[in-house]
């Protein structure tokens, strides 16, 4: 028998994910406890199966975290979960969102994944840059050691 172990998503996967949960989201639902498609209806997101409305438990804040502190416990699914409903129904905005769900999770000793680490483009991007300014650098300091004449 073999022990099937979820991998944690890489951060490319992580933000894959994320493109793709703006649009459909599972998560588990408090009021029919399935794992249902998060829709949304008017003004706020409902679960598709019960139409359970989480724009009314994002309004009792201490009941929305354990929420979602729960859902970031059940692993990256959960979390990409936890995420983008937060993103959705806090109304705060993305980045304060994530900045609110990340102190959220660190509070409760949960680890997320974190996007900028590791990431080949950025990594590649610095690189560049500090080599940029070593050339600059480097060109400044002969045209002052010849003396530009
Ligand atoms: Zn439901």
């Amino acid at each position: 028998m073999v022990a099937e172990v979820a991998p944690l998503p890489s951060s490319l996967h992580f933000r894959y994910c994320m493109r793709m949960q703006q649009s459909s989201i599972y998560v588990r639902c408090p009021g029919c406890s399935d794992t249902t498609l998060v829709v949304h209806r008017g003004p706020t997101y409902v679960c598709a199966g019960c139409g359970f409305d989480y724009g009314a438990l994002a309004k009792d804040e201490p009941a929305f975290e354990r929420y979602l502190v729960e859902r970031m416990r059940e692993g990256p699914m959960g979390q990409l979960g936890a995420i983008a409903l937060h993103q959705w129904v806090s109304g705060m905005g993305a980045a304060a969102s994530v900045d609110a769900i990340r102190s959220m999770a660190a509070r409760n000793g949960i680890e997320l994944p974190d996007p900028a680490k590791g990431d080949p483009i950025l990594r590649g991007a610095l690189i560049f840059v500090v080599l940029l300014v070593v050339l600059i650098a480097g060109s400044i300091a002969y045209v002052v050691l010849t003396g530009g004449s």
